[in-house]
């Protein structure tokens, strides 16, 4: 056998799994040099390209799941590499030797089981849905789907933001309905953990779901759901018209269909969510909505748009413990007061969740609130 085969081997396998742009890297090491993990403990994502470019022969560290497929790294890339579809197909390959962080097996399994990552039960799904009085998708009645996210069942906070939306989507007239509890997880997460396999059982289970029941739009409340939805199950025959609450309530205020006013006095920055803004571009229509509130003042902070900050929730990280000193939301609460900020918004229940948790950690629940952009807009109706 010619020496070189097995690392070819290794190498075109990884390209196979979606990491087309393995051989495109040359090196130059400016994504280790953007990577936020270098504000606190650095990931060299070039050595681990270079290494997966060699087979990755002895590769046994755990630091490649320290990727939160932010996409700060892919967006100043040179030579464009698709460096995220690299990280999860890389993450396939070790996968497969059983090197995965103890916390996401049992996400994965919780997956697997339950339809979530949350270890919650099946019939919790969309069991928030009963006192709003939010009914069961039907399409002779209900426009879109309302799709909330595991988030919205398992977890407290993130009801507050689907209740949010319930109320400001009524109020537009929007008509919506849930899936019950025949729905699954997005899947989203699982997919960049590397686990290729359990993602495309999953979306396919909510594709035939939705399809049967004659789902054609569907509003998410997650930028994850949205990028899961818009650009992952195409592929798989899930083509829906997708909208990010953001999208819809930017929408509606342009249509004129959504009356915003009762003043909300407070001074306000944006946190740009990494699946909103640099993975879907929608950087604008956050800003539209928080100009049309009364009374509201809007402070950009110096990270925005595309150079925001992650908030080191993404790519399974929601699910792993990251040390204090290491986590990129205790970075975040310092930028939003250092503008005077008040309400810390964004649009993202990983978001707000990691975000509040920084709050409370660095004893700031005086200094500042997190708020989910939704939330806003609901306190401004009439
Ligand atoms: S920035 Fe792009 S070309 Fe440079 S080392 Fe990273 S992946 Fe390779
Ligand atoms: S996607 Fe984000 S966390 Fe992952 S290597 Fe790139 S910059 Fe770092």
């Amino acid at each position: 056998m010619d020496v070189a085969t097995p690392f070819i081997e290794v190498a075109n396998a990884i390209v196979e799994a979606g990491g087309k742009d393995l051989n495109l890297c040359y090196q130059c090491a400016t994504c280790t040099g953007s990577c936020p993990w270098g504000y606190v403990e650095p990931l060299n994502i070039r050595q681990l390209i270079h290494l997966a470019q060699l087979g990755l022969e002895g590769y046994e560290s755990e630091d490649l799941w320290k990727c939160t497929t932010c996409g700060t790294c892919k967006t100043r890339c040179p030579r464009g590499v698709g460096i995220i579809d690299l990280v999860r197909s890389i993450r396939m390959m070790i996968g497969e030797t059983g090197l995965i962080p103890l916390t996401l097996r049992s996400a994965l399994g919780s997956v697997r089981g339950d339809g979530n990552p949350w270890n919650g039960s099946r019939v919790e799904r969309n069991r928030w849905a009963g006192p709003l009085q939010v009914p069961i998708f039907d399409k002779a009645r209900t426009e879109y789907l309302l799709y909330g996210c595991c988030m919205a069942s398992y977890d407290v906070r993130s009801r507050k933001i689907v209740e949010a939306a319930v109320r400001v989507l009524r109020a537009a007239g929007v008509t919506f309905g849930v899936m019950g509890q025949g729905e699954e997880c997005c899947a989203e997460s699982v997919r960049k953990i590397g686990e290729e396999s359990l993602f495309e059982r999953v979306a396919g289970s909510n594709i035939e779901l939705f399809k049967a029941q004659g789902v054609e739009k569907i509003i998410v409340l997650s930028p994850h759901c949205y990028d899961a939805f818009k650009n992952d199950y195409p592929a798989l025959g899930g083509k829906f018209q997708v909208v990010h609450i953001v999208e819809k309530i930017a929408s509606l205020l342009l249509l004129d269909k959504l009356r915003l006013e009762r003043p909300v006095k407070a001074k306000v920055t944006y946190h740009d969510p990494c699946y909103l803004g640099r993975h879907n571009n929608l950087f604008d229509p956050p800003r539209m909505i928080l100009s049309k509130i009364p009374g509201l003042e809007f402070e950009e902070m110096y990270r925005a748009r595309e150079l925001s900050l992650c908030c080191g929730g993404g790519g399974g990280r929601m699910w792993m413990e990251t040390k204090f000193g290491q986590r990129f939301s205790d970075l975040r609460i310092p930028e939003a007061l250092a503008v005077g900020a008040n309400v810390l918004a964004t649009s993202c229940p990983y978001c707000v969740n990691m975000l509040q948790d920084s709050r409370l950690n660095l004893n700031k629940e005086e200094a500042i609130e997190v708020k989910d952009l939704t939330e806003l807009v609901a306190e401004s109706l009439v």
